[in-house]
């Protein structure tokens, strides 16, 4: 099989949408003990501070637990909480393990079998990208890309690491699936429940996309087949 299979982490292989679910709800529980406040209208003025401090600190860990500690500023007078407690109360997403997707579990041990080269290809902070892949084991992997930003500039450089053709598998359009197909890669796209504001975009690009992990691998071993 000479094609390398690029696999996205957060949310294609990993539940990470779901852990930010679970801190969140524990960080609105908080906010909500201290002031009548509507769950939505506390998540909306987060995700709202969090997308826009990305710019500033990137994919930092400090980013998203600073957010929290800018929403309970927002709502609260800062002598009703300590910011500290709804920091690390937050930063539980970097230090948690998070489970896998059961469909990912089944694709994993499937590809590890096969002939395929399998890269993951992540973007994020090093430290903490790197514990979240030790934690499901994943140390038989080909190579590991952990990237600043997913965008067209880090697919072409895929491209020029590699002779055989490389497939992307991610649950973003806007990071996995565009730049990919930009860069001149196949993008394939896998549809999640849960999914964060930042990786959304209504592109004008075709790209296959799948409702599990496992169609996609219905998907490339047919096509695999066919060759
Ligand atoms: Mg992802």
């Amino acid at each position: 099989m000479d094609k390398i299979i690029c696999l996205d982490l957060d949310d294609t292989l990993i539940q990470t949408q779901e852990c930010y679910y679970n801190t969140n709800n524990n960080l609105v529980t908080l906010l909500q003990k201290k002031k009548n406040l509507h769950r939505e209208e506390i998540l909306e003025k987060q995700s709202e501070i969090d997308i826009s401090l990305i710019s500033k600190k990137g994919f930092s860990p400090v980013r998203f637990p600073t957010s929290w500690v800018k929403t309970f500023k927002h709502f609260l007078n800062e002598s009703y909480f300590c910011q500290e407690e709804i920091f690390n109360e937050a930063y539980k997403v970097f230090t948690n393990k998070i489970r896998l997707h059961n469909d990912a579990e089944r694709f994993l041990n499937r590809i590890k079998e096969s002939e395929f080269s399998v890269w993951i290809v992540t973007h994020g902070d090093l430290e903490i990208q790197n514990k979240r892949i030790k934690d499901i084991n994943l140390d038989w992997v080909d190579k590991v890309i952990i990237s600043r930003h997913k965008n067209i500039e880090m697919y072409e450089e895929l491209k020029t690491d590699s002779h055989k053709p490389l497939v992307m598998i991610g649950n973003s359009v806007r990071h996995d699936i565009i730049p990919a197909l930009e860069a001149g890669l196949e993008g394939i796209h896998i549809k999640r429940e849960r999914v964060w504001q930042y990786d959304i975009s209504n592109p004008n690009h075709s790209y296959r996309s799948f409702n599990s992990l496992d169609e996609i691998w219905n998907y490339i071993t047919e096509e695999e087949s066919l060759c």
